[in-house]
């Protein structure tokens, strides 16, 4: 049974994630326009017809810009917690399910989703721990910080996807306005590169074998620099050499098979 996964594209202005064995296709929220989702998932091999279920990590616009025409183009589930349902609705009229609880597992096809709670700015969000075939991947972007409690379900998985959103220096001298400059550099805020290198190094095991950093900012962050710190880390924690993709904005990461 392969268990892959693909960044459709992650950054401030869009984040999707394709998940799919030989039976199931899903996403992690769906934050491209309807036909550029279509567009994406076309160039990883995939049929937007085959979708099954959409999961909603939160409100913020670049997570779920394309869930309302994709829901009615499609007919995918679109499953969010309870108060980002309630939000959605008064705010965007995207009508999802109200079924994600933090800790309740989700079963679709062979897959196993569990949300978990993260600290970030909105009503509530989570990420994701997706099992399947005894592999585990986990799906963490928009966080401030990372608790012990959330380390320790980063620890283990085969494949992780983590938040590298910005160089602390670049923002810093950056153009952002100084209240969302304190916004992003908050406790519920967006992590780091030296926050998530530091928390890559700390929760990988042998296990371990793919790296994704995801929601990179454009105006405040360069592949370049999230891939040089998490590098450095890995390196003196554990010594190891794991391959880290950044994900792009732009373009599908490459297809990999948990
Ligand atoms: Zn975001
Ligand atoms: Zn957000």
């Amino acid at each position: 049974m392969s268990f892959q996964f693909c960044v459709l594209g992650s950054g401030s202005s869009g984040n999707s994630v394709a998940i799919w064995d030989d039976e199931t296709l899903f996403l992690v929220d769906a934050g491209f326009s309807c036909k550029e989702t279509v567009r994406r998932l076309d160039l990883a091999g995939l049929d937007a017809n085959d979708l099954d279920t959409i999961f909603i990590s939160h409100e913020h616009s670049d997570h779920i810009n394309g869930a309302r025409v994709l829901n009615k183009r499609f007919s995918p589930r679109v499953l969010s917690t309870e108060p980002v349902h309630e939000w959605l609705d008064l705010k965007y009229a995207v009508i999802t399910e109200p079924e994600l609880e933090p800790g309740k597992v989700q079963k679709i096809g062979n897959f196993k989703v569990t949300p978990f709670e993260v600290p970030h700015d909105v009503s509530q969000t989570v990420g994701f721990k997706i099992q399947n075939n005894g592999r585990k991947l986990i799906i963490a972007t928009d966080l401030g910080h990372v608790t012990a409690r959330l380390r320790q379900k980063f620890m283990d998985a085969d494949a992780l996807v983590l938040e590298s959103n910005h160089d602390v220096q670049m923002l810093k001298d950056g153009k952002y306005p100084y209240f969302l400059k304190k916004r992003i550099l908050g406790k519920q805020g967006h992590l780091s590169n030296e926050q998530s290198a530091e928390v890559i190094a700390n929760v990988i095991t042998e296990k371990t074998k793919h790296i994704l950093l995801a929601h990179l900012s454009q105006d405040n962050n360069v592949p370049e620099k999230a891939l040089a710190e998490s590098k450095k880390e890995l390196k003196k924690v554990t010594g190891r050499r794991i391959e880290i993709i950044p994900a792009s904005q732009f373009e599908i990461s490459k297809i990999i098979n948990v």
